[in-house]
């Protein structure tokens, strides 16, 4: 099937599509389509390199996390200490969970082998001689396909010993989660890869330090290290042309919720929501948007105030939330603020790992309030309580979900305070209404 999800990957620069290029191409999984569309090209001329040079290479593309936070790729490799008699470890995350992001799965389908080319150069600068893949486990078609093609890999030589000749070796293992949302915070997953419950670890140390079993290790995420042989191959200046001087590169935003043709459309950092609609096709029927979220349910939510707003570290910031994973979901005047964010704060509940006092009862909380609201039996006194409860989850929890779960709550408080008070002053069920009109 069509790994691309609906999206056709349509770009709004001439310079792209990158990341997306060979995803309509016929079983553009396999080794043999990867070899004849440049595959495997960047790794012959990265073993030629030395590794710093390689670790400058990134640092000079000004390459970005593409798992949220946005953290100076390069920054991350050179943080890993030179001969220090340990092993080095990268391990890839690929434990996608965000609500509304779904970019790293259909780049896995699509073009697997641009994330082990990534892997290997990576690993081999930052002079790892073993990776893992931790991916999520719900999604055994992905899990399935990784496996194939890291095969592929090892059955052409370009994974395991004396790789092509260069005396570099690598190991790569696909490790499968179990579902939680948690073991995507990166030391979480590292617990979880070393068999432990997955719950996050205090930081620092930073696992470029201290990582798996204890070892200097970089966790990137999936869009990340398939960007890394696009940046070997094309260079540092060809990078920086496409998308903003602080936020360079190509992005790959899923697009979700009321629009046309919802699907992963890559386009420039710093695409506008404006952009965004046109490639996927405008607003659904044509009913007006009411509100959206730039980068998943974790980045306060924007409205259609935001249309503008471009959409790189620095704008989404500037303009009160974060770029996050660039997860835009999209929503139209038929829904209920109050709904979306009590299905969001269920959600949070669900996933808290219960490790700190802030976030697993606050959490809880917020649901009952909501929920009790949703009912219509709120008082005006619940939105003063939710803002109270948040404002002691955020910064003072253990890790980012529990200041995650607070962006929905208190961006929506913010710009439509209205349907919280219409809906504890109405005192009727407001659910309803929504789930008929969503299910429309
Ligand atoms: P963070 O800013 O704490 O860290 C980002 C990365 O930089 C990490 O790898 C961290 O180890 C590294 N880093 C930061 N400071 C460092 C230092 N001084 N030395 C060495 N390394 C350093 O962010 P985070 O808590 O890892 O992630 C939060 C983000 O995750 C949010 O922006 C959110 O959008 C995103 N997120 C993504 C998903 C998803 O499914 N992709 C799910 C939930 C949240
Ligand atoms: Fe666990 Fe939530 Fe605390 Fe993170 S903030 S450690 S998910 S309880």
């Amino acid at each position: 099937g069509n790994p691309g999800n609906g999206g056709d990957g349509r770009a709004t620069s001439p310079l792209t599509p990158v990341l997306t290029r060979r995803w309509l191409s016929p079983r553009s999984w396999t080794l043999r389509t990867y070899e004849q569309l440049e595959g495997y090209v960047a790794l012959r001329r990265a073993l030629a390199a030395h590794p710093d040079q390689l670790i400058q290479l990134i640092k000079d593309s000004g390459l970005r996390g593409r798992g949220g936070a946005g953290f100076p790729t390069g920054l991350k490799w050179g943080f890993i200490p030179q001969n220090d008699g340990k092993p080095h470890y990268l391990v890839v995350n690929a434990d996608e969970g965000e609500p509304g992001t779904c970019k790293d799965v259909p780049l896995m389908m699509a073009d697997p082998h641009s994330l082990i080319e990534g892997i290997v150069i990576a690993s081999y600068a930052i002079r790892a001689n073993f990776a893992a893949i931790y991916v999520r486990g719900e999604v055994l078609h992905c899990i399935r396909r990784l496996h194939a093609a890291v095969r592929e890999a090892y059955d052409a030589g370009y994974l395991g010993r004396n790789i092509l000749g260069s005396g570099f070796d690598l190991d790569v293992v696909v490790h499968a989660g179990a579902g939680a949302y948690i073991c995507g915070e990166e030391t979480a997953l590292l617990d979880s890869l070393e068999g432990k419950r997955g719950q996050p670890r205090l930081k620092p140390p930073f696992p470029a330090t201290e990582g798996l079993y204890a070892s200097p290790t970089v966790v990137n995420n999936v869009e990340t290290i398939a960007s890394v042989p696009y940046v070997v191959l094309g260079g540092a200046p060809w990078f920086r042309a496409m998308g903003t001087e602080k936020s360079p590169g190509p992005k790959i935003y899923s697009i979700s919720g009321h629009v046309e043709r919802p699907g992963q459309y890559e386009a420039p950092m710093g695409a506008t929501l404006r952009e965004l609609l046109e490639l996927a096709g405008g607003m659904k029927g044509g009913v007006p948007l009411k509100f959206w979220t730039p980068g998943g349910s974790s980045t306060p939510l924007f409205t259609r105030e935001h249309l503008d707003v471009p959409l790189d570290f620095e704008g989404a910031a500037a303009a009160g939330s974060m770029l996050g994973t660039t997860a835009v979901q999209v929503f139209n005047e038929t829904v209920s603020v109050p709904w979306a964010v009590m299905k969001w704060t269920e959600f949070y509940k669900h996933e808290s790992c219960g490790k700190c006092t802030p976030c697993r009862e606050g959490t809880y909380w917020l649901v009952q309030i909501l929920r009790r609201m949703l009912a219509g039996e709120g008082t005006p006194a619940d939105i003063e309580t939710l803002l109270d409860i948040c404002d002691n989850i955020l910064g003072r929890s253990f890790c980012a979900l529990g200041d995650g779960a607070t962006s929905p709550i208190t961006s929506a408080i913010r710009y439509f305070r209205h349907e919280f008070v219409e809906l504890c002053e109405r005192n009727q069920p407001a659910r309803q209404a929504t789930e008929t009109a969503l299910a429309g």
